[in-house]
């Protein structure tokens, strides 16, 4: 497989209708919708066109759907991250960690993104500034490179940011949160996985949301990473219709740890403007929750989880916890 195989499918992204109705049947409601895209971008690979043309849940986490164009409860961000805002891309919510937004950019858009208020948007992301930022904190120990998706910034470009932030001493880890094993995993080429080795300790944190994401391609990529001694974790948001029943998260987790990803997190659904027909009841999290834990071994049950602005970590959820 040629190393360049990633740019082309980035160049050949499907990002109108005209494309991607050559490839997927659209629906009608669908065909409207992607024709609208008005509050968010939309974009696809070649590799997960194929992927999702005949799978109907996956499907409804990256075409558009008229009912994200509806009136709901959710707003732009649900987190407030905006008030953490250090620099122009540089997140300090939690005292010993901070979130660096490394681009906007992603291979392919999820509906149902936190950021959706940046992702695919201009912006100025100073990098040096941030840097700067951390260099001068030295309560952070822990920095997770997000996005966007980190993974689909240039080689050069990912090798002299992860060796400037392992300059600083402070720092133990380093984290890179990505969606791109599931959209494009033709981009963990050899040289990506020798430039990410450099930098250990680093964890990879990686998006997973159903079972028919990890395919042959996904897992040779993810078997490249496991023998660069590089770890990694899965976050799954719960959502409706594409994943919310024991069975799908329960062979969704089995094949995590089947390809040495650790299941991490199962996020409860952020109040994300457009996406409250994602949406799924605390009470049928926690059944799921139960299910995984009477039937499979306890490493390979994520911990049920939301975020809210303000709290000092991530809220586990259990049968005792009050959520709004
Ligand atoms: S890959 Fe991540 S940042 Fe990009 S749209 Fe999906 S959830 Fe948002």
């Amino acid at each position: 497989m040629s190393s360049n195989n990633w740019k082309t499918e980035i160049e050949n992204a499907y990002t109108c209708f005209e494309d991607v109705s050559k490839v997927i049947n659209l629906t009608q409601e669908e065909e409207v919708a992607v024709k609208l895209r008005p509050k968010f971008p939309f974009m696809i690979t070649p590799y997960l066109a194929n992927l999702i043309k005949d799978n109907e849940a996956l499907r409804k986490a990256y075409i558009p759907n008229m009912l994200f164009n509806g009136v709901d409860n959710g707003v732009d961000d649900p987190l407030e991250e905006e008030e953490f805002m250090k620099t122009n891309c540089l997140i300090h919510r939690y005292k010993n960690r901070v979130l660096l937004l490394a681009t906007n950019n992603c291979a392919s858009y999820c509906r149902y993104c936190t950021r959706a208020r940046r992702v695919g948007k201009n912006s100025t992301h100073d990098i040096m500034e941030a840097i700067e930022y951390i260099k001068n904190h030295k309560e952070i120990n822990d920095v997770l490179i997000s996005g966007g998706d980190p993974l689909i910034m240039e080689d050069e470009f990912l090798d002299d940011l992860l060796s400037k932030i392992r300059a600083i001493p402070h720092v133990l880890v380093i984290r890179i949160g990505s969606n791109i094993f599931n959209v494009m995993p033709s981009r963990i080429t050899d040289n990506l996985v020798n430039i990410l080795k450099k930098y250990r300790p680093l964890w990879l944190s990686l998006h997973f949301t159903h079972p028919a994401e990890i395919t042959k391609e996904c897992e040779e990529a993810l078997d490249k990473i496991s023998r660069a001694g590089i770890p990694m974790l899965s976050q799954t948001v719960l959502l409706k219709g594409i994943n919310d029943d024991e069975k799908t998260i329960e062979e969704l987790m089995l094949k995590l740890i089947k390809n040495n990803v650790k299941p991490y997190y199962l996020h409860h659904c952020d109040n994300i403007k457009g996406s409250d027909y994602f949406k799924v009841e605390l009470k049928r999290g926690l059944e799921i929750i139960k299910y995984l834990k009477d039937n499979i071994s306890g490493f390979a049950v994520p911990e049920y989880c939301y975020d809210v602005p303000g709290a000092k970590s991530k809220i586990r959820i259990d049968t005792t916890t009050k959520i709004k």
